[in-house]
């Protein structure tokens, strides 16, 4: 479970440095807002036992995002404005029923504030 978890951030983590790599120029906005929207609905659907198992997700996927912020700043935005709408989409029917974790919480609050830059991004 844990190599798998950790192979997937892995893909998850490069595939998108490959496509930029490939179109330093142009910002592939449809691709990002696929990966932010395919992010976000699995750390809003996250549901690992392992504790540790957990924490390796989260550290992986802030790695990703502060190492895309660095590289590429717009695909960034892009990607963090997509996420932000997937999270207060779900924030409408969120209850005790989606058993969010506490890790969750910590690391998913960000996504769920800052509506205006939202607003400014789109
Ligand atoms: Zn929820």
């Amino acid at each position: 479970m844990k190599a798998s978890v950790r192979t997937l951030v892995l893909f998850m983590a490069i595939m998108p440095l490959l496509v930029c790599a490939q179109q330093p120029q142009k910002v592939n906005v449809l691709f990002y807002e696929k990966l932010a929207e395919r992010d976000a609905l699995n750390e809003l659907n996250l549901n690992l036992v392992d504790a540790e198992d957990e924490a390796d997700f989260w550290k992986d996927q802030e790695r990703f995002e502060a190492e895309l912020q660095k590289k590429e700043p717009n695909a960034f935005a892009i990607y963090l404005a997509k996420k932000k709408i997937v999270y207060l989409a779900h924030k409408k029917t969120c209850s005790e029923k989606c058993k969010h974790s506490a890790l969750f919480a910590k690391h998913a609050s960000k996504y769920f504030l800052d509506d205006k830059e939202i607003i400014a991004a789109q």
